[in-house]
């Protein structure tokens, strides 16, 4: 095969490349190229005769200030291979990125005759690198300001918890403190080395260590139930006896752990003192009043049946008025006396069988005659029979009845039904009064509560439904209300039959 056809066959070849390749010539001045093949003319946009003779610089346009031209002068005076990625910019003046790998060619005396210069457009790789780059960035910027969010969070948390006027524990899965605030440790007059890494149960003399509490708490985490209220009366170390009020809430932090246990502890020995001074004072003083309130009852009587033959009618009214007044007295002390009995747990109950039927009649019929504006509806055929304290059922239902009537002025309609509901009796008493707000439904069965916007139009001392409530409690029932203000309310309280 002749030369002529090997170059040829070279030429041919390096033409078909994708790479852009070109050769310059090291032994004329200033290295210009003396070959290029069709890629380069392709890849740079440059024809055959507008390339050869230059040196390679043309394709930097104006951009010198590029590093890399400096490793390639280098490569080039030493006789080196290089590989550089470099801006290299069209015949359009668009830009380009040229992967190029310059390699000499070194006669056998040393001599470099010629740079061999192949080209790779990666403009598109490094479009998607630079894009890459760039979403990284953004990603760790966003990490970072993430990362200072939650520092700020975490410490804006702290300082609420450290700041809070209740005692605060945070504990880990196995109930170990992960942390205390300043107000537990002032409280129990202990130090978090005391505290912060030991077991709740341990701490102290073992104050939390008691089984029914175990028990609540280990139900948290995986039912989320929290623990509400639970009372621990104990002699504490440094601090003595004391009635402590826990909570206890399972806490998760913006997905960065949820298995911790929140605890809130509130010495409540002092408000128990009150309460309890409180709920003295109501029985002494409803007992003081009750012995003369009966005495007077008793005069009254004896008043109205010693009244003289020639009295006047308004003698006989005026008397009649005072018996009415002490009666209505004694129904308020005798709920006062009832209250602090239920608190004290000293309320008796006498249970015997009794006709409920019978016992609504006898209660709608007496307040009918006391009320005969209203119209009490009495619907009740269940022909059950209850054991319980009869007395007291009637006074819940007279309770409700009662209500019934004082808060609903200006609709003279109630009605109270009795049915068999399965095992039990149901009793309802609507009216159609001034209604309840959804708020004040969970309220009105605790003591004292009266709903804000009655207190003034109507007497009361709001422990009525109180009393209702604790009866039918402890007679196995329930009682409850449903309502809508301006429409009217209906309680109602079920009772277990016993001839079902
Ligand atoms: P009192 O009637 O002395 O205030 P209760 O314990 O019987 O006390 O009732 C508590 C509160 O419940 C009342 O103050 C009133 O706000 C509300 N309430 C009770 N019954 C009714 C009713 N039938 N309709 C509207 N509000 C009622």
């Amino acid at each position: 095969m002749s030369n002529d056809l090997n170059d040829n066959i070279y030429l041919h070849a390096l033409d078909s490349a994708n790479s852009g390749i070109i050769i310059t010539d090291n032994l004329l001045p200033d290295n210009p190229i003396i070959y290029c093949n069709k890629a380069f003319e392709k890849i740079t946009g440059y024809s055959h005769n507008e390339i050869i003779g230059h040196n390679c610089r043309f394709l930097q346009a104006q951009d010198r200030m590029q590093e890399e031209r400096e490793f390639i002068k280098n490569a080039v005076k030493n006789g080196e291979q290089c590989r550089v990625e470099i801006r290299n910019y069209r015949k359009n003046g668009t830009l380009f990125w040229n992967e190029l790998i310059i390699s000499p060619v070194i006669k056998s005396d040393g001599t470099v005759t010629h740079f061999i210069g192949v080209q790779n457009d990666i403009t598109d790789r490094k479009k998607s690198e630079n894009e890459l780059r760039e979403e990284k960035a953004s990603v760790d910027k966003k990490i970072l300001e993430r990362t200072k969010e939650l520092q700020d969070n975490e410490a804006f948390l702290s300082s609420i918890i450290q700041t809070v006027r209740e005692s605060l524990l945070v504990l880990d899965a196995d109930y170990k403190v992960l942390s205390a605030n300043t107000h537990f440790l002032n409280s129990f007059k202990v130090t978090q080395e005391d505290t912060v890494g030991r077991i709740l149960f341990e701490l102290g003399n073992h104050q939390w260590d008691i089984e029914a509490l175990k028990v609540l708490l280990t139900k948290i985490l995986p039912t989320n139930n929290p623990v509400i209220d639970f009372e621990v009366e104990h002699d504490f170390p440094y601090i003595g006896k004391k009635i402590m009020l826990v909570n206890a809430y399972r806490i998760e932090f913006e997905g960065q752990y949820k298995d911790r246990i929140l605890i809130a502890i509130e010495d409540i020995t002092d408000k128990k003192e009150i309460d309890r001074r409180k709920d003295d004072f109501l029985s002494i003083a409803s007992h003081e009043l009750k012995t003369p309130l009966t005495t007077i009852k008793g005069l009254v009587q004896l008043l109205q049946r010693m009244k003289p033959e020639n009295s006047s009618e308004k003698f006989t009214a005026t008397l009649d008025k005072a018996s009415v007044h002490v009666d209505r007295l004694n129904n308020l002390i005798s709920e006062l006396l009832d209250t602090s009995k239920i608190q004290s747990g000293n309320i008796e109950i006498h249970k015997e069988p009794f006709d409920i039927d019978k016992a609504l009649r006898d209660t709608v019929d007496s307040l009918t005659v006391a009320t005969p504006e209203y119209e009490i509806i009495l619907k009740s055929d269940t022909n059950a029979s209850i054991l319980g304290d009869e007395l007291q059922i009637s006074q819940v239902i007279n309770n409700l009845i009662s209500n019934a009537i004082k808060y609903s002025p200006d609709s003279k309609k109630i009605e109270v039904h009795g049915n068999r509901v399965g095992n039990f009796v149901k009793v309802s008493v609507t009216d159609y009064g001034m209604g309840i707000s959804a708020q004040d439904q969970t309220k009105i069965f605790e003591r004292f509560f009266r709903a804000r916007d009655i207190q003034k139009k109507f007497p009361g001392m709001g422990i009525g439904l109180y009393i209702c409530h604790e009866i039918i409690a402890s007679h196995d029932g329930t009682l409850w209300v449903e309502s809508e203000i301006g429409s009217g309310s209906t309680f109602n309280f079920t009772l277990p039959i016993i001839n079902s």
